[in-house]
């Protein structure tokens, strides 16, 4: 699948808000927006005037896009099945980001960020109901566990992102056993419970999918 491959900083310099892309230093006052750094681009200040209402609605659709690492063409992928589910369609919309694979490897802390968890998923490290899945996309179902497979348990780069376990712990949607490396889906998400995107207006990207 493509993705994009710039500088994850610049993504958050250009919404003003920080989207955690990267793990550690999203928490350090390295983090450009903690130094207040300017939006990217020649002249920054010449966007910084009052957005119109279709301006606020696709910022907000590239807030979540790019808080999930997504494109655009996957993204709406994601939209239109949403729309088709019973209930409130930016509900469903976050529903269905949570429960993609790569996702629920980063908030079981497999991974540091939904980059390097897409990278773990792609590589075969991950095990979906004890069967290998490379899929980063593939959508996990309540109920469903997620490990690591053995021949992988050993790797750095995940026992490192393991740490942050004692740190912040696990989603409130997700039960983890951080020795054997594998943790269980419990259910969806509410939209509620999803805190940490808390300020995203997905309604307002309903309506710009909805023009
Ligand atoms: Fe975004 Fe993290 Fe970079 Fe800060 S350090 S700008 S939160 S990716």
């Amino acid at each position: 699948m493509a993705r994009y491959t710039g500088p994850l900083c610049r993504l958050c310099r250009a919404e003003q808000k920080k989207l955690f892309l990267k793990g550690d230093r999203c928490k350090t006052d390295k983090c450009p927006i903690n130094k207040k750094r300017a939006m990217p681009g020649k002249d920054p200040k010449a966007r910084t005037g009052k957005r119109s209402d279709y301006g606020t609605q696709l910022r907000e659709k590239q807030k979540l896009k790019r808080t999930y690492g997504m494109l655009e063409k996957q993204f709406r992928i994601f939209f239109d099945r949403a729309i088709r589910m019973p209930g409130v369609t930016g509900d469903n919309l976050v529903g269905l980001l949570e429960r993609r694979l790569d996702n629920v490897v980063f908030r079981m802390h497999f991974a540091v960020n939904r980059n390097q968890a897409r990278q773990v998923v792609q590589h075969g490290h991950v095990l979906v109901n004890g069967k290998p899945v490379n899929i980063a996309s593939y959508i996990v179902k309540a109920g469903d566990t997620v490990e690591i497979k053995e021949a992988s348990k050993k790797l750095n780069v995940i026992k490192d992102a393991l740490k942050e376990v004692s740190k912040s712990g696990v989603a409130s949607w997700i039960t983890l056993d951080a020795d054997a490396l594998k943790g269980t889906f419990v259910s969806v998400p509410r939209r509620a419970d999803v805190t940490d995107l808390a300020d995203i207006k997905e309604q307002l990207v309903v309506e710009l999918y909805s023009k």
